[in-house]
């Protein structure tokens, strides 16, 4: 009897088995499903062990492999009690070794603003991949810095945005882009909170030197994300009001309450603020020539809520939530894995901070900035 057979196979008797070279893939292999790329997370204060840690156990791509803190009794509790095995613990000064360390694919800056840029490129150095969180530094200086060693290393660099990782975020994101609000004519933003001196982490975060600057950096570059990502354009001219109680030692270094304006080249504008005198506000408000949209809160960690009104009829939008942390760091490892840009590079973080930048000079000189769009990006 004649056997039929793949062109180029060597027939085999029947009933032996045998096996088959690996077929010319015309594209590369998926990854294996459940493959898991090793974070370091640098920094163990609030965010990371309220927040960050936690959320591994919800992640599907990523696995916490390694601790790097300042403090050692600290680093080993927190160890143990996420399987953190001892020897991949590293303090500020050892943190270097990770070169040596296989484990570890991507490092997790979570450290304050001013020491995002150093850890960064020490990270790069050693080879790993970045997730920084925001605001990506302090200068643009750092920020250009960061982007280059990340290049020179050949390695992924990605800001913990993760409103851009949040369903609510990307369902606004989705009904603005696809026309379902009309044209976009103003965002607003808020973004507003207590700044209270008693909690360790807002200590550094009334130092200039550590912090970059006051509300503006650390919440206000909330409001004005959602003013670029909901838009989908590059600001073309800002102007910015700041006031703060210089009487009150919160506000000696850093800003307090600032408004901000954004307009946009198709003639869209956005009506934005950062505040830490006022009771806690973290809202969207999208207003297009159909519809509008109310995202309140808008950038929680979760329990989100959104309106859509159109006319006299309103409607709530219920989404998933899914846990917006684990997503993004899962993000980063797929990218990492299938050898693409991640969807918040370092250049997403280095325009904020220009913007930024702008809003203080528009605020000192007392008129509107022009931007220059030559680096813009399409989205
Ligand atoms: P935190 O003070 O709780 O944590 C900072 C950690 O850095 C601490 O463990 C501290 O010991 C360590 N550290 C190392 N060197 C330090 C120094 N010289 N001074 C002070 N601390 C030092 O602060 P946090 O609220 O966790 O913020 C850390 C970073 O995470 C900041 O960049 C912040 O903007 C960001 N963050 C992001 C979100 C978000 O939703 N994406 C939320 C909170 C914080």
């Amino acid at each position: 009897m004649t056997m039929r057979v793949d062109a180029g196979l060597t027939p085999a008797p029947s009933g032996v088995p045998v096996g088959r070279p690996m077929p010319e893939m015309e594209r590369p292999m998926p990854e294996a499903p459940g493959r898991r790329l090793g974070y370091a997370v640098v920094g163990l204060g609030q965010f990371a062990l309220n927040q960050i840690i936690p959320s591994f156990a919800r992640s599907q791509s990523s696995k916490l492999v390694a601790l790097v803190s300042g403090n050692r009794d600290k680093a080993l509790h927190v160890a143990e009690c996420y399987g953190v095995v001892q020897k991949n613990i590293y303090d500020y000064q050892s943190f270097d070794r990770i070169a040596d360390n296989d484990e570890i694919d991507i490092v997790y800056i979570i450290l304050p603003n001013a020491l995002h840029a150093e850890f960064t490129v020490r990270a790069f150095q050693a080879g790993k991949h970045v997730l920084c969180e925001k605001p990506m530094a302090v200068t643009v200086e750092e920020c250009d810095a960061m982007i280059r060693a990340g290049r020179e290393a050949d390695r992924r660099l990605m800001i913990a945005y993760r409103a851009q990782y949040e369903p609510y975020n990307m369902e606004a994101i989705r009904m603005a882009r696809e026309g379902e609000l009309g044209t976009i004519r103003l965002v607003t933003s808020d973004h507003g909170r207590i700044l209270d001196p008693s909690v360790p982490a807002d200590q550094w975060r009334m130092v200039k030197s550590l912090a970059g600057g006051g509300s503006l950096y650390d919440i206000g570059i909330y409001s004005l994300q959602a003013a670029r990502y909901i838009t989908g354009e590059e600001p073309v001219e800002v102007s910015g009001y700041i006031t703060s109680d210089r009487n009150d030692p919160r506000f000696a270094e850093i800003e307090d309450l600032v408004a901000f304006q954004l307009r946009f080249p198709s003639g869209a504008l956005a009506n934005l603020t950062s505040s830490y005198s006022t009771s806690p506000v973290k809202r969207i408000q999208v207003f297009g020539s159909k519809a509008s949209l109310v995202l309140d809160p808008a950038t929680e960690y979760e329990r989100h809520q959104m309106m859509v009104k159109t006319g006299k009829e309103e409607r709530r939008v219920q989404m998933p939530e899914g846990n917006q942390f684990a997503a993004e760091m899962d993000h980063l490892a797929k990218v990492v894995m299938e050898n693409r840009e991640p969807k918040t590079p370092g250049e997403e973080g280095l325009r904020d901070i220009r913007i930024l930048q702008a809003v203080y000079r528009a605020a000192r000189e007392g008129k509107p900035v022009l931007l220059s769009t030559t680096d813009a990006p399409t989205r």
